[in-house]
């Protein structure tokens, strides 16, 4: 088997998009054009010996590599990540992974996120609304509270090509809200778009994904797909 290729980096840019989620902008050194399936994630080296996957949220392949991780709560590579300054060196593996975005699409393709599990579907997206199979695409994106949401401004953006919706479900928050935003989780939302001809795209924290699951499954359609990246499959 080969090894998998160290690869070294700068930081070229960061900043903390909500109280819990940095946002980071590495240049690979050795392939400044880097290139990647959309859904892959690297795997940044954040002490001698241990390694953190983060999926890869640039809008496209062959630039910069952006990233978004949780350093809102203690953990190793949330402390590293939260000392790196832009112009610090960094090294990582990558790209790796298996979760992306599948052609032939059904007709409506439904992406469902929690906290940095949209990551992958930033660039994910961006191929759905592209894809002339696709007539709706749905983004249902969950975070605690309104002070979490980020990346609505790229939401936006998608919602342009007029074939694009979000949907952010705050699960802290009870009581009345403006569209788009709901209170509660995001698996809530989920029934209204259990439709025949669906692909749907799960991706955060395994608890999610398992409720999620089980909801798609039992809602007896005959025509669908579940893809599934969980970020904490250990645990
Ligand atoms: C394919 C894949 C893609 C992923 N993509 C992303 C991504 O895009 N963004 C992202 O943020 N994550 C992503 N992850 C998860 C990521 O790799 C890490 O597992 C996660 O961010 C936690 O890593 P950590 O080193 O910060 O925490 P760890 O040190 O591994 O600790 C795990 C958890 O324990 C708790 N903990 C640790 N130390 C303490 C302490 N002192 N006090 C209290 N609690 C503590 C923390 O809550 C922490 O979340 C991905 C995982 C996979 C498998």
């Amino acid at each position: 088997m080969v090894a998998p290729k160290m690869r070294k980096g700068t930081i070229m840019d960061k900043k903390e998009v909500s109280p819990m989620i940095t946002w980071l902008k590495i240049r690979c050194s050795d392939e400044k054009n880097f290139d990647f399936r959309p859904g892959q994630f690297i795997n940044l080296q954040v002490s001698e010996d241990s390694y953190r996957s983060y999926s890869i949220c640039s809008d496209k392949p062959g630039g910069d590599i952006e990233l978004v991780a949780l350093t809102g709560v203690p953990g190793l590579g949330a402390n590293y990540i939260k000392n790196l300054q832009k112009g610090s060196p960094v090294s990582f593996v990558g790209p790796s992974g298996r979760f992306f975005y599948h052609v032939p699409a059904r007709k409506r393709v439904i992406f469902l996120a929690t906290s940095t599990g949209i990551a992958p579907f930033i660039p994910m997206m961006k191929l759905a609304v592209g894809d002339k199979e696709v007539e709706a695409v749905t983004l249902i994106f969950g975070v605690r509270n309104e002070e979490e949401v980020f990346f609505e401004d790229k939401f936006k953006k998608l919602e342009k090509s007029g074939k694009f919706k979000y949907l952010i479900s705050l699960s802290g928050v009870y009581g009345d809200l403006k569209p788009p935003y709901y209170p509660g989780r995001v698996t809530a939302l989920l029934p209204e778009y259990l439709k025949e001809g669906t692909d749907f795209y799960l991706c955060g924290n395994m608890d999610m994904i398992r409720d999620a699951f089980e909801i798609i499954k039992g809602a007896g359609l005959s025509d669908f797909a579940i893809y599934t990246e969980s970020f904490n499959p250990n645990l």
